[in-house]
């Protein structure tokens, strides 16, 4: 997606630790209008996947998720995190650890919003070394539901998400992928 690329490149900032600052249009204030083509976009390319639901984790997954569940027309659920283990049996629940903030966080989602006939897409913001999805791929095999697709917006393909994806056979669209973020600068993918 050239619009997001160009984006990046404009408003994005490297931070120490490989960590892309993107706060002024994806994760504090939302470019709305991009998230809309975004969500689009995630549409167009998963269209013949027969998505139920649109599944993220809070709180910077639910931009994108949203408006791509909006141009599929399905439902957007996204996982909340606790630190407490606060253990429910009305809960799928998975162990995430963050790659920004550096803690361990449970992630969960009610067992009545997923169903074992559901078709989920996996929405997030970045991808990273994969510990976000991984947690959401475990939700997913507890409660029984086929993962058809997951959508990243923003992939730093030099870490190790994207192999760990890749070995699981899932379909995976990356929509900007980063090859380095060396001397403060984006280089993308070819
Ligand atoms: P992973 O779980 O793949 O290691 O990391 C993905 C999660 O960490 C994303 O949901 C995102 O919130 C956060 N994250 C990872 N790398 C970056 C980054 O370079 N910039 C920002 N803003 N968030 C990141």
């Amino acid at each position: 997606m050239d619009l997001l690329k160009e984006k990046i490149k404009k408003d994005g900032t490297v931070l120490p630790g490989n960590v892309l600052k993107v706060d002024n249009f994806l994760n504090h204030q939302v470019d709305a209008k991009l998230m809309d083509q975004i969500g689009e976009e995630f549409a167009r390319l998963f269209k013949d996947e027969k998505i139920t639901k649109v599944v993220t984790v809070e709180s910077s997954g639910i931009a994108p998720a949203l408006t791509t569940a909006i141009h599929l027309g399905v439902p957007l659920i996204f996982a909340r995190k606790h630190k407490s283990v606060t253990l429910t049996d009305d809960l799928y629940t998975a162990k995430v650890y963050s790659y920004t903030k550096k803690v361990s966080n449970n992630i969960s989602i009610d067992k009545r919003f997923l169903n074992a006939d559901d078709h989920i897409l996996i929405i997030d913001d970045f991808l990273a070394n994969g510990q976000a999805v991984q947690g959401l791929l475990e939700i997913a095999k507890l409660a029984d539901v086929s993962v058809s697709g997951i959508g990243i917006v923003i992939e730093k393909s030099f870490q190790k998400g994207h192999a760990m994806i890749e070995k699981t056979g899932i379909r995976l669209e990356s929509l900007a992928r980063i090859t380095s973020l060396k001397d403060q600068s984006v280089t993308f993918v070819e």
